[in-house]
């Protein structure tokens, strides 16, 4: 059993800065990873919106610069996931990963969130093989083919905006008429020739012997069905909290996000929460960070008041 002070689960921006400020105050915090180094934005291609960098930047380029800020200060970075924690009980409280057991005197929770799928036949067993999460990931495969992507947030707009790099042509399904999406995405997305969308529409079915080869739509105003071929479908319908591993022992909502207060602590006193595992509102790289510094202020000041 490793004895830590400070716990990080997992290694997004809320993690990293939690990392970097309590790092700076001399804890040595481990960070462990969690199934994405970097976390979601590490497989996002563009961000236009951190501050700091005019002409925009990549996920994984942000990601990288602030691990490599994090670790000059000493902060630690496992790759591996936690698959158990014991934090009822109070200090130390317990943490395993696939290879270690860690006992620490402080954990912050930053474990993230994850995209949603859709529940229709043939999503689970196309992933992968023309269904995907992340055009950034995959984007590349699909170079001269059609792609169908569904939601209309600012995460379908995005991405399917960055499929147009490789796609010959972009369908964007939505279920109702108008997109959730930010006025300047729509307005791209809405300009773009190789972009169309069909509106009031969701997807019953994803085809496909061995790879994905169309989709079973259905208008939901009128009811009529139609079937649309394509090589690829994108979903991008919202995000869940990677909450599991606290049930039971962190209060949460009934969505499954963790319940933190101004002071970014959980229900048991020692545990912190940080970016979006308690966040269902904001979830920005911005506001993750933000929330990150504070958990990491805090969770100083916490220990440093038990001496
Ligand atoms: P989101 O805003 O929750 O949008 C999800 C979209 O999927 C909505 O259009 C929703 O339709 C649709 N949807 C949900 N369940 C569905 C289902 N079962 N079948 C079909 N459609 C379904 O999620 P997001 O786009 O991932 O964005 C999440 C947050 O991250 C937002 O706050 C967003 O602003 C932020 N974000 C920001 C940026 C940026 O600033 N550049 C980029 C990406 C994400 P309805 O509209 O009808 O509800």
């Amino acid at each position: 059993m490793q004895k830590e002070k400070i716990v990080i689960l997992g290694s997004g921006p809320a993690g990293l800065t939690a990392a970097l400020y309590t790092a700076r105050a001399n804890f040595e915090p481990l960070v462990i990873s969690g199934n994405q180094l970097g976390g979601q934005v590490s497989i996002t291609y563009e961000v236009e919106n951190y501050p700091g960098f005019p002409q925009g930047t990549t996920g994984p380029e942000l990601v990288e610069l602030m691990q490599k800020q994090a670790e000059k200060f000493g902060a630690r970075i496992l790759i591996d996931e936690v698959t158990e924690v014991a934090l009822l009980g109070g200090q130390p409280f317990r943490v395993k990963t696939h290879g270690d057991e860690f006992e620490a005197e402080a954990v912050v929770v930053c474990t993230g969130a994850s995209p949603k799928r859709l529940g229709v036949p043939g999503e689970e067993a196309l992933i992968g093989r023309g269904v995907s999460f992340c055009a950034t990931c995959d984007g590349f495969f699909f170079r001269g083919k059609e792609v169908v992507v569904v939601g209309g947030g600012d995460s379908a707009l995005e991405e399917g905006l960055f499929l147009t790099r490789f796609a010959n042509q972009v369908r964007v399904v939505h279920r109702r008429d108008e997109l959730r999406a930010g006025e300047t995405l729509k307005k791209r997305a809405l300009g773009n020739e190789k972009m169309s969308f069909i509106w009031d529409t969701v997807v019953e079915e994803i085809q496909g012997n061995g790879k994905v080869e169309g989709v079973r739509l259905r208008n939901l105003k009128t009811g009529k069905e139609e079937r649309l071929g394509t090589d690829g479908v994108f979903i991008y319908v919202g995000h869940f909290p990677n909450s599991d591993l606290f049930r039971g022992q962190l209060t949460m909502d009934d969505r499954g996000y963790l319940i933190a207060d101004k002071q970014m602590m959980t229900s048991v006193p020692g545990v912190f929460a940080a970016g979006e595992i308690q966040d269902p509102v904001y979830r920005q790289v911005t506001t993750s960070v933000g929330q990150g510094a504070a958990a990491g202020m805090m969770v100083e000041r916490w220990l440093e008041a038990r001496g």
